[in-house]
């Protein structure tokens, strides 16, 4: 039995104007990782690969070992989806597309369902139409919940949703999953998200993956050093992984930090790196704002 709940391996699929690029990162079970990148990174066109919603060129998709289109009734029935414009039928309430939805699951929780539909306050006798973004996204989010899959794909699951429920569902989400061997993906373009919850990070840029990570080593080894040209003269370049310039001088992302302390003057200042810090510095030289 392999340890991983998903294991992307040298993905490609190319769009006009746009390619994946070879993209590889792998989740262990119980898990969260957080994939990260600005708008049009590629992250929703991967969870549809994932998905096996699209064509891909090249590349494999394991989920629990299996492979994602020869084996793709039993991966589905493993994961639990929850889509960015999720395609309910606007005229039908919550309670009847529940009801149409339900059945197709192998693992159907109702009590859970009903817990979160409370917890949620989810209008289940209301039209879809009526329901905003946010509340359309707590529903999809019940519906994936409630089926009990091991493996959760959320495609930007907080963007739609107000500050207050973002930070309750993040926090929250762990609480609410039924099994610790439960993993998840989900993608956002906000970082601040993946601050909360994700043990492991990829970050993504035009189609490749700059960085795949878990947050233990990030914070072990990624730091932030901060000083001026001179204090950080003799940080060899190699270990400037990016670089934010103020008017009196520099903080510097660097992914050893280790190599840092030994080598940097004593007018360097070495902090530890936010995530935050290392996907807007990563590979980049951002002005002050
Ligand atoms: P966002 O945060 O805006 O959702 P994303 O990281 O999820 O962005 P994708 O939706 O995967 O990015 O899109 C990546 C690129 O592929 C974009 O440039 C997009 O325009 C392009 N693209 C996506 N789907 C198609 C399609 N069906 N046909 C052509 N181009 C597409």
């Amino acid at each position: 039995m392999t340890n991983q709940a998903l294991e992307v391996t040298g993905l490609r699929k190319r769009y006009k104007g746009f390619a994946l690029k070879d993209v590889t990162f792998s989740l262990p079970r119980g898990y969260v990782m957080g994939l990260v990148g600005p708008n049009g990174a590629g992250k929703t066109t991967i969870i549809k690969l994932i998905m096996n919603l699209v064509r891909r060129e090249a590349g494999e998709i394991r989920v629990f070992g299996l492979d994602n289109r020869r084996d793709e009734a039993a991966v589905k029935a493993r994961i639990g989806f929850v889509y960015d414009e999720p395609g309910f039928h606007q005229d039908v309430t919550l309670a009847d597309t529940k009801r149409a939805i339900a059945p197709f699951y192998r693992r159907w929780n109702e009590r859970l369902f009903q817990d979160l539909a409370r917890r949620f306050e989810l209008p289940l006798r209301h039209k879809v139409k009526t329901l905003s973004q946010g509340m359309l996204t707590k529903f999809a989010l019940a519906l994936a919940l409630a089926h009990e899959a091991d493996l959760l794909i959320l495609d930007e699951p907080t963007s739609g949703l107000d500050p207050v429920f973002r930070r309750e569902l993040l926090h929250g989400l762990s609480g609410l999953l039924q099994n610790e061997e439960t993993s998840i993906l989900f993608s956002t373009h906000i970082t601040t998200d993946l601050e909360r919850i994700a043990d492991y990070v990829t970050v993504l840029r035009d189609g490749a993956v700059a960085l795949t990570a878990s947050r233990d080593e990030l914070r072990e080894r990624w730091a932030i050093v901060r000083g001026g040209d001179e204090a950080l003269a003799a940080l060899a370049p190699p270990l400037w992984r990016g670089v934010r310039r103020h008017a009196y001088g520099v903080d510097v992302l660097t992914s050893d930090v280790e190599a840092a302390r030994r080598t940097c003057g004593t007018g360097a200042v070495i902090d530890r790196a936010s995530l935050d810090d290392v996907v807007v510095l990563l590979d980049r030289e951002v002005p002050h704002a």
